[in-house]
């Protein structure tokens, strides 16, 4: 018998020993910087001439490692492997498979640290962040596991006498996994694991920012027992090896987390039928997030500055969660805005490395010169109260940025910046703060900070996210309690860590025998 689910605690390191064992991790993985590493196809290590270089975002001339690169030819190797893997692997008892997901989660617990302080180097993830990232990781193996022991014999329904009905779910194919690297291990394994735990087999290509957590990942299934072919490690361009792989007829499902555009144009793309190809394919995509966190006038408003100071500044602003408009009833603007403003003041920015350190870089020099100008944008559209300035010559470094006086419509309430930009709008009353919170293509996650029972009711109607959150800040869903994805341009709905996701990696069949 499997012990009920439970998530996994976050590491305290205020306690001694916790920040000596993070500290000596940091140390290992430094120790292992600029290795190359190949990519795994049907348990073969491939390596190619061109390389992806995975840089510390931290310091942008210390190299994680070099990663091989996929390219057409050898994306199509893979999925001739994945395909002849799902032959067997389709076959595989589910308890077998969840036995993987749950011997994975023992060795990554096991390691916790290493995986985190990969994290730190590879992502410019603070020491929390990155160990909410190896622990939500962990959460979506065991979590998973359990959700398969569940569905593997299907769903009961009704039989006549005489006649004996069965309803049950079978793999769906090969799955092209693509993640990105804001979530690097969790997200990336999630996906990953949900795909081969229900009997598909799986080509996954990492984000090109951190192909190196990945790679460790891909060794961990290995190791607990995943045979070769069921899982391949492709790394590319997404342009180039993603657009081939998600046209590929042999291609049945792909599962992507990433931006609004590059979703779309999965969607879209995934839509033709190509020659030889027999099914229609699944998109499972889960994108972008324009969150709000409105702030009622009879609110706890200590709370509702750490909760808006903590959603829009964790991880620099670089998660699909993170508040990006705090949308604030006039009687308590000012009162609100002043103390987001002192508390952001006090954050302190720098090499993630550091214990002490809030907020680290941003990814890459793309996201800096695109966040900047953003800010740019915002210095026209609102009143700049505090932040408005990078550093990109060491790392990618920008102070947490906050605007006053945005208009609803303004690009910097309305576009997806994913940097640490906030943006203050002022609202009449609640009904006016609820139509400015929906005012988006987007519907990720939400937040209301109020003491009022009627207007959290009428948000919890109202309010069109796929996430919403009383008097709490709008990040941090945890698998198996809060399942996670969003409305409209945020994704296709379907909830991560939650009761039905699975169910999208199948096919439902009945068989009806009369006797
Ligand atoms: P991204 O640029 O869309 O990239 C995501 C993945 O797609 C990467 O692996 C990327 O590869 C790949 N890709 C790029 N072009 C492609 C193409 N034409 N065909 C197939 N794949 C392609 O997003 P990101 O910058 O990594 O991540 C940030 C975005 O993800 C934000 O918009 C954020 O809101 C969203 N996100 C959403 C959720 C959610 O649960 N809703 C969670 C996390 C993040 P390369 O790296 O090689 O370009």
């Amino acid at each position: 018998m499997v012990p009920p689910y439970k998530h996994e605690p976050l590491t305290d390191f205020t306690v001694e020993a916790n920040k000596k064992a993070f500290e000596d991790a940091l140390k290992k993985v430094e120790a292992e910087f600029g290795k190359d590493y190949p990519l795994t196809i049907g348990g073969e290590r491939v390596s190619t001439e061109e390389k992806i270089v995975s840089i510390n975002p931290a310091n942008k001339t210390e190299v994680i490692g070099r990663v091989s690169k996929a390219n057409k030819d050898i994306a199509e190797k893979a999925m001739k492997v994945a395909d002849e893997a799902f032959r067997w692997w389709s076959k595989t008892r589910p308890e077998a498979r969840a036995d993987i997901l749950l011997r994975a989660a023992a060795i990554v617990r096991r390691r916790k640290h290493e995986f985190s302080a990969w994290m730190v180097k590879e992502a410019g993830k603070p020491w929390k962040e990155a160990d909410a990232d190896t622990a939500e990781a962990i959460d979506f193996m065991e979590y998973y596991a359990r959700q398969m022991l569940k569905l593997k014999d299907g769903i009961p329904v009704e039989s006549r006498p005489g006649e004996t009905n069965r309803f049950f779910y079978i793999p769906l194919g090969v799955g092209v996994v693509i993640s990105p690297w804001n979530f690097p291990f969790a997200i990336m394994a999630g996906t990953t694991v949900a795909s081969l735990v229900t009997g598909n087999t799986v080509l996954l290509k990492p984000a090109s920012a951190t192909p190196v957590v990945a790679y460790k990942f891909a060794e961990v299934l290995e190791e607990a027992g995943l045979p070769a072919g069921v899982l391949n490690y492709i790394p590319g361009s997404g342009s180039e090896v993603g657009d081939y792989l998600v046209d590929h007829p042999r291609t049945r499902f792909i599962s992507f987390t990433g931006s609004r555009d590059v979703g779309i144009r999965i969607y879209e793309r995934a839509a033709k039928v190509h020659p030889g190809q027999i099914w229609l394919k699944r998109v499972i995509a889960e994108m972008g997030g324009k969150d709000a966190i409105v702030v009622d006038k009879e609110a706890d408003l200590e709370l509702a500055a750490q909760s808006i100071v903590a959603s829009a500044f964790g991880f620099s602003g670089q998660k699909c969660s993170a508040c990006s408009r705090a949308i604030v009833l006039e009687d308590v603007y000012d009162q609100v805005l002043n103390r987001v403003v002192e508390l952001t003041k006090q954050l302190k920015v720098g090499d993630p490395a550091e214990q002490s350190t809030f907020m680290g870089p941003v990814i890459d020099q793309s996201a800096y010169n695109k966040i900047m100008e953003y800010i740019e944008i915002g210095k026209q559209e609102g009143r700049l109260m505090t932040g408005g300035a990078g550093d990109d010559s060491k790392g990618f470094f920008i102070q947490p940025t906050v605007f006053a006086d945005v208009d609803a419509n303004a690009r910097i309430m309305q576009e997806e910046i994913f940097g640490p930009v906030l943006a203050f709008a002022k609202a009449k009353d609640f009904d006016h703060a609820l139509e400015i919170a929906n005012n988006t293509e987007y519907g990720l996650t939400g937040a209301v900070i109020s003491r009022n029972r009627a207007n959290l009711e009428k948000a919890r109607e109202e309010f069109h996210v796929g996430n919403l959150y009383f008097n709490r800040g709008c990040t941090g869903a945890i698998v198996g309690y809060q399942p996670f994805g969003g409305f409209n341009m945020s994704g296709t709905d379907s909830k991560a860590g939650g009761p039905d996701y699975l169910i999208l990696h199948m096919q439902a069949k009945t068989v009806s025998e009369m006797f």
